[in-house]
């Protein structure tokens, strides 16, 4: 039996749709080993780090084992962000750890995610992502944006008036972005993040779900439910 403290430990802002609505994808979560970053992955994340680099070095030279897609990709996101940033952001930080504890008092203290970049300006908080993949990523209740932007505002509500929340995706060189109110923000993560948190130490199971978010699932190679449908992937 899998301890639940640990099945809520193995929650990531990244999985948190699939796992929030399937139980069995949850204890996959935690009882399957991680595979290797296959190589989109990992150039996923040096474009991160590289985009970090320049945020903080304008005279960085990009390393030239990199095509002029992904180096028009971190340049332009860079400046994205630096025209939010301005002369006049409150707050403006690249690769921000958030604390997942506001989420649910399970998880242990030190268990965070990271944001690409945050900032404050005119009372208004800013979450941008970016995103260095080809699948088209939705905005509207993405839940690893949204949990974000929740932690992001936890963090500074006592020390910032945030009227509204900016949560904005970096993607094939543009910026696409959708404005929330405080309120609804909250409802949402109150509704369908937090409550399934703690419905995990409550019920003996929790829907499991076929869905669009199965690719993304650790057991989809193991899962039943899974291969039976594959017809509808
Ligand atoms: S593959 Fe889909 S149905 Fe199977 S455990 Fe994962 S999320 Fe649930």
């Amino acid at each position: 039996m899998i301890n639940k403290i640990d099945l809520i430990n193995a929650f990531r802002p990244s999985v948190a749709k699939h796992i929030l609505t399937c139980y069995k994808a949850f204890e996959y979560e935690y009882t399957e080993e991680d595979t290797p970053p296959n190589e989109y992955a990992e150039k996923g994340i040096k474009l991160h780090k590289i985009s970090e680099d320049l945020y903080n070095n304008p005279k960085l030279k990009i390393d030239n084992t990199f095509t002029k897609d992904d180096i028009n990709l971190v340049k332009g996101y860079v400046y994205y962000i630096k025209s939010i940033a301005g002369e006049n952001a409150d707050i403006a930080e690249v690769e921000k750890k958030v604390y997942l504890e506001k989420l649910s008092p399970y998880f242990y203290k030190d268990k965070y995610g990271t944001i690409d970049f945050v900032a404050i300006k005119n009372n208004k908080l800013y979450i941008v992502d970016l995103k260095t993949g080809r699948t088209n990523v939705i905005i509207k209740d993405n839940y690893q944006l949204y949990i974000y932007a929740y932690l992001a505002y936890c963090e500074y509500k006592n020390n910032y008036n945030i009227n509204n929340i900016r949560v904005a995706i970096y993607q094939y060189n543009r910026e696409r972005y959708i404005d929330l109110k405080v309120d609804e923000l909250i409802t949402f993560i109150q509704n369908n993040i937090i409550v399934h948190l703690d419905n995990v130490f409550i019920a003996t199971s929790l829907p499991s779900t076929v869905q669009l978010t199965c690719k993304w699932c650790k057991g989809k190679t193991i899962c039943k439910e899974y291969l039976d449908n594959l017809s509808l992937f």
